[in-house]
């Protein structure tokens, strides 16, 4: 038992440190395949399990687009992502959090409005210069 918690505790770390390494925001599969590498046993219902729990606990962001996959994004931080139509990549966009837009939204509804969503999209620059799809 205490040794499939330990078990448990390094699968988790794994993906976790997997998905701050990188800035791609990736789907599921793709930590998946990652964290394989190191832990060739490790199935990819424990990986959304573990996604899930992480996700829960406030260590990572889930970021929905409509009906395709999850993305998976280690900055928990609340901050902005532009989606690219072309090439479908996502991107964090260096924009501050607009909090005055809370106090907005409260101020017409009379709602709290604690946060909010706001999302990108068009045409990213590798797409722009041609080169999106390697
Ligand atoms: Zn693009
Ligand atoms: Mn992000």
């Amino acid at each position: 038992m205490k040794g499939k918690n330990l078990r448990m505790t390094r699968q988790r770390q794994r993906i976790l440190e997997v998905l701050r390494s990188t800035t791609s925001h990736p789907t599921a599969d793709w930590v998946y395949e990652q964290v394989r590498r190191e832990i060739p046993d490790i199935s990819l219902g424990t990986v959304y399990r573990n996604l899930k729990v992480l996700k829960e606990s406030g260590e990572i962001m889930e970021l929905n687009y409509g009906s395709t996959f999850s993305r998976y994004d280690g900055n928990p931080v609340n901050h902005y992502h532009f989606q690219c139509e072309e090439c479908g990549r996502i991107y964090d966009l260096d924009l501050p959090v607009q909090e005055e837009l809370n106090r907005a939204a409260s101020q017409s509804s009379g709602f709290h409005v604690t946060h909010h969503r706001l999302e990108f999209y068009g045409t990213c620059r590798a797409c722009l210069a041609g080169n999106g799809r390697e």
